[in-house]
């Protein structure tokens, strides 16, 4: 069966991670969710087509989008972890934010939108900042050899995980990004005023472990 005459619901009708439904064309996670794959190609238009609208619209828009996601997911995070099949039981609020982030991006991992590592140690529940590092995010591969930035999805999406897991609103900012040839994409992640001050850096040229030696 070749990829290109293939249904969708055939494609992925053997796939680990997702079920095809041939009676609605739909293709869902093993917990149900209802998923449709893009391609580079695809997210490459999507951003172009933004940003010859704006390019801060699309910055807002992706980012936005990136932050209800999340708040989505961490609904079914929260759902998983108080079900029986994971033996927990408690809220996501109860969780350590480690194993609640974790667990949460494990289902973007499973889609394509590469492999994250979180780093805690300048965070605290109520100040600090924590780092995300994507390895082969699926926009930097879509957007390489752009001049600034271009995850504002992920970006938006961790600030919206966060800010779910703490009840308070958390924003994050990209530092680095793979679409301008750096190894991964790396994001801060943390209060507002915090996330102004490394962005602010960032745009007058200085390096991420730079700016995060300063905020420590
Ligand atoms: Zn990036």
């Amino acid at each position: 069966m070749s990829l290109r005459s293939a249904k969708p619901s055939e494609l992925f009708s053997r796939h680990p991670l997702f079920q095809g439904d041939a009676s609605t064309g739909a293709i869902r996670r093993t917990d149900g969710a209802r998923v449709a794959p893009f391609s580079g190609e695809l997210l490459h238009a999507l951003h172009v087509a933004l940003i010859e609208n704006s390019a801060e619209f699309a910055q807002d828009a992706l980012y936005h989008s990136g932050y209800e996601w999340a708040l989505q997911e961490m609904i079914q995070v929260n759902t998983r972890l108080q079900s029986k099949s994971t033996g927990s039981k408690l809220p996501i609020w109860q969780t350590e934010t480690a194993v609640a982030l974790e667990l949460w991006w494990s289902g973007f991992a499973d889609a394509g939108w590469g492999t994250c590592s979180f780093d805690f140690s300048a965070f605290a529940p109520d100040k600090g900042f924590m780092l995300a590092e994507v390895k082969n995010s699926a926009l930097a591969a879509a957007l390489v050899g752009a001049e600034q930035p271009m995850c504002h999805l992920y970006a938006g999406l961790f600030a919206g995980a966060l800010s779910f897991r703490q009840r308070a609103e958390r924003h994050a900012v990209e530092l680095q990004c793979a679409a301008l040839g750096h190894p991964s994409c790396v994001f801060l992640v943390g209060q507002g005023e915090t996330i102004d001050r490394a962005e602010g850096w960032r745009q007058q040229g200085v390096a991420t472990v730079e700016i995060v030696r300063q905020l420590r």
